[in-house]
């Protein structure tokens, strides 16, 4: 049987391509659905947004995912490793606005989803490139986009579903709401940033006009909508204020003063005006006091009629309106510097309001205590990931708001009686549907008996769309047998920033559709830093596209990078220098087992051989390598099992065992020959297997080359995880063999350091050792006089001489004659 042996340059451009190319024509990664005898692993693979780019911490996300695709594939789990596309959103509306030159508004909304379809369609296809050429091993067949009608259909239907059950509502609430984007948004989507801003205390008539009080707010162009005061019923210096009336300055409005335990008397005056609305406490007191509620600021963030004078001004124009007639009205105490946390819209980062509007809601509010009580059932990698998430739940205040209003996104199915207002949801039979277009398949309304409807306008946010995922790949609502099988998904992979959203909607959505959770592992991944040590991020000039990588280093050094940056979890830095460093291990690993394919070019495997106490030792190593592996694999460590199996291979395997076994391989010693063969043959293709998920292009390659007629298997990709085998090598031996292999180390590090060739003879070698281990030195003295190439060793026993001693074993010195 010939093998071929490897060439002397690996060609990663054309490799990588040929590889990727002949996995998708070969089918290898398809989930088999007909097959019953392995059991499945189902992942519920991200739906990444459509942008058009795939950056180096996308990639992080998807190696991750990929690495473990592979690992359960050989160990013989039926992969279900889906793609699809989170397609809907706003920045998509605001690009094709730009890149068209169009305005929403300005169009018929079907031909403005139209070009926001074509545009995501061409973004999905560079992405999926790049994904492509990152070799993961994703079952294409398998792909789905949310903007897809089959996909609607979907999210129409549970939506159905969540509202027969009486977990949607719709209802007038506040809600916090983007004047830029122009919609409502989920607590979910607010950003919270520091912000320096200005505390003024501005006096406020007392209704007798017999003096005034001050109160402190960083928002004075809400005085308009200033209903209710409040002070701390401990306070005594305010206690005569209760119940009395204070004059707002410029409006005029008398408002009542209210005492509450939650206002605190150390800020500011220790007097807080409640307006509608400022903050979140605003809509708590609002609704305990029963008070009024008055809009001033509309969806575009100007001020309406109820702010009087100041009608039409944008809310910062408003502000400073304010304050300066304020001061002209001497109404002005004093101001103060002030840092304060504000509420910022996530996509825009423009200030969030707080308005009050007709939306429809999820009731997730109630499910607290349910989702506190499943969180604790599922297995989160790494384990705080589960703390962020409860921290999380316990901080919502609100039901999520699901409404949006936006062009770009799943329709709501539903409909209103234009003369009673009676609520139409579309029957599971019509979907998908699009309200906004199409009339309800009905004859006249069930309450009233018109005949005329409004279709709704508002459509949902995304997350309706992407929090269904892992029932979706498992076949429902239409494939309710696969459902079976396939449901709950095996891992949910994604990055810590969306455990609030992602992983939070989906619990919400499995608990109120299926009872349970929709995923049994949360795998969480870190974010990925520029060289300069911040987020990576265009604006910052440190951002980096993986397909530069692949270019000059091709996808197995990039990916390298990606699983040894740190822990699971932890963010990683990119460095141009891990990338090279992952390129050198490729060198290495091609130039090794390029060796091992010369002196196996006729070679014929088989079991029984005699093996030297030096193969033992490294198959020793090897059995160990296997076992620690499997359980950093299984564990999801993923950056502990790649550097054990890069040192091993490196720096036990190229660096000790293939210099002891060298002379060998050159050797006449035919049987001696053959259990050198046996042991590169058998490391080379384990080695090969561990690296499999992390590397599978090289890999592939060289198992192609060398391996695949032995071993049968259409791919290495296919073959079964290496199994921990004993072969009879005991722990006494591998000491043994340590020991020898640290002796022939420094012995060859003599040699250089006097400037003898490696190759070269030399008259004599002189091992210094404790009188308890001169047996087994005596043992090994042919294979050490052999690889250090002396003519004569000589052993002495506790002499003390000019030598090096061995790192690990002080007890022993060396040293050469020339
Ligand atoms: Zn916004
Ligand atoms: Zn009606």
């Amino acid at each position: 049987m010939l093998r071929r042996t490897l060439p002397r340059k690996y060609d990663y451009k054309k490799i990588e391509t040929d590889w990727q190319n002949k996995w998708e024509l070969w089918n290898i990664y398809r989930f088999n659905k007909e097959d019953r005898s392995q059991p499945t692993y189902v992942i519920d693979t991200p739906p990444p947004y459509p942008s058009g780019e795939f950056h180096t911490g996308n990639a992080l996300n998807w190696c991750y995912i990929d690495a473990v695709a592979r690992y359960m594939r050989m160990r013989g789990y039926n992969v279900y490793f889906p793609q699809g596309w989170d397609c809907h959103g706003l920045p998509t509306e605001v690009r094709a606005e730009k890149t068209y030159n169009v305005h929403k508004s300005s169009m018929p909304y079907n031909e403005f989803l139209r070009i926001c379809m074509e545009l995501t369609d061409k973004w999905i296809k560079q992405m999926k490139r790049t994904m492509k050429r990152l070799g993961f091993s994703i079952d294409w067949s398998l792909e789905y986009r949310t903007m897809d009608p089959q996909y609607w259909s979907k999210t129409q239907y549970s939506f159905i579903q969540m509202y027969k059950k009486g977990f949607v509502y719709r209802g007038e609430h506040p809600v916090l709401w983007c004047p830029r984007c122009e919609t409502a948004i989920a607590e979910a989507e607010v950003e919270y940033v520091n912000r320096n801003t200005k505390l003024y205390y501005i006096k406020f008539e007392k209704e007798e006009k017999d003096g005034f009080k001050t109160i402190a707010t960083t928002r004075p162009e809400l005085l308009p909508a200033c209903v209710g005061i409040l002070v701390n019923p401990n306070d005594k210096r305010y206690s005569e204020l209760i119940g009395k009336k204070l004059i707002v300055p410029i409006f005029n409005r008398k408002v009542e003063v209210y005492a509450d335990e939650d206002v605190d008397p150390s800020f500011g005056s220790g007097i807080v005006m409640v307006c509608t609305f400022g903050d979140k406490t605003d809509v708590k007191w609002q609704h305990k006091f029963r008070l009024p509620i008055i809009k001033v600021i509309d969806e575009t963030g100007r001020m309406t009629r109820e702010a009087e004078e100041f009608v039409g001004l944008t809310i910062k124009e408003c502000k400073e309106k304010i304050v300066s007639k304020l001061k002209k009205m001497n109404k002005i105490v004093k101001e103060e510097d002030l840092t304060q946390s504000i509420g910022t819209c996530w996509r825009c980062h423009t200030p969030v309001e707080i308005l009050v509007k007709n939306q429809w809601f999820v009731k997730t509010r109630s499910l607290t205590q349910d989702i506190l009580k499943w969180a604790d059932k599922i297995k989160w990698v790494p384990k705080w990931a589960k703390n962020r998430l409860i921290d999380w739940v316990n901080s919502l205040d609100w039901d999520w708001v699901i409404s949006r209003q936006r062009i770009f996104a799943t329709p709501i199915p539903i409909w209103y009686c234009k003369s009673c207002g009676e609520i139409i949801v579309a029957k599971e039979e019509w979907l998908p549907v699009d309200p906004r277009s199409e009339i309800p398949r009905i004859n006249k309304c069930p309450r009233c008996g018109g005949t005329e409807f409004i279709g709704e306008s508002d459509v949902m946010d995304t997350w309706m769309d992407s929090s269904i995922t892992c029932a979706v790949h498992a076949g429902w609502p239409y494939d309710l047998e696969s459902f079976k099988r396939l449901f709950p998904a095996d891992l949910q992979p994604n990055g810590y920033d969306i455990i609030r959203t992602w992983d939070y909607y989906l619990i919400v959505r499995g608990l109120i559709l299926f009872g349970k959770p929709q995923f049994k592992i949360g795998l969480i991944n870190g974010m990925v830093r520029g060289t300069d040590g911040r987020m990576m991020h265009k604006s910052y000039g440190n951002y980096v596209e993986a397909v530069e990588v692949i270019d000059k280093y091709g996808a197995d050094s990039l990916r390298q990078w990606a699983f040894s940056g740190g822990t699971t979890g932890s963010d990683v830095s990119f460095r141009w220098e891990d990338i090279e460093y992952g390129w050198r291990f490729l060198l290495k690993l091609w130039n090794a087992a390029r060796f091992v394919s010369i002196h196996i070019e006729n070679y014929v495997y088989e079991e029984n051989v005699n093996l030297t106490l030096i193969d033992r030792w490294i198959l020793f190593k090897l059995r160990n390598l296997i076992v620690q592996v499997t359980e950093e694999m299984d564990g999801f460590q993923f950056n502990m099992a790649l550097d054990n199996i890069r040192r091993f291979f490196w720096h036990i395997f190229c660096d000790q065992y293939i210099e002891a076994a060298k002379h060998r391989l050159y050797g006449d010693d035919e049987e001696s020959k053959k259990a050198a063969k046996y042991t590169l043959y058998k490391v080379l293709y384990i080695s090969l297997q561990l690296l499999a998920p992390f590397i599978p292009h090289m890999v592939e390659e060289i198992y192609q080359k060398l391996y695949t007629e032995d071993k049968g298997f259409s791919s290495i990709h296919v073959s079964p995880w290496p199994k921990v085998e004993i072969n009879g090598i005991s722990e006494e031996e591998e000491q043994e063999g340590n020991l020898i292999i640290a002796i022939i180390s420094e012995l060859r590090r003599r040699k250089s350091a006097n400037r003898v060739p490696l190759s070269a003879s030399i008259n004599e070698a002189i091992i210094n050792v404790p009188k308890n281990l001169k047996r087994v030195i005596s043992k090994n003295e042919e294979i050490i006089s052999k690889v250090i190439k002396a003519k004569k060793i000589t052993i002495k026993v506790d002499e003390e001489e000019k030598a090096v001693k061995l790192k690990d074993y002080p007890g022993i010195s060396v040293n050469i004659k020339k």
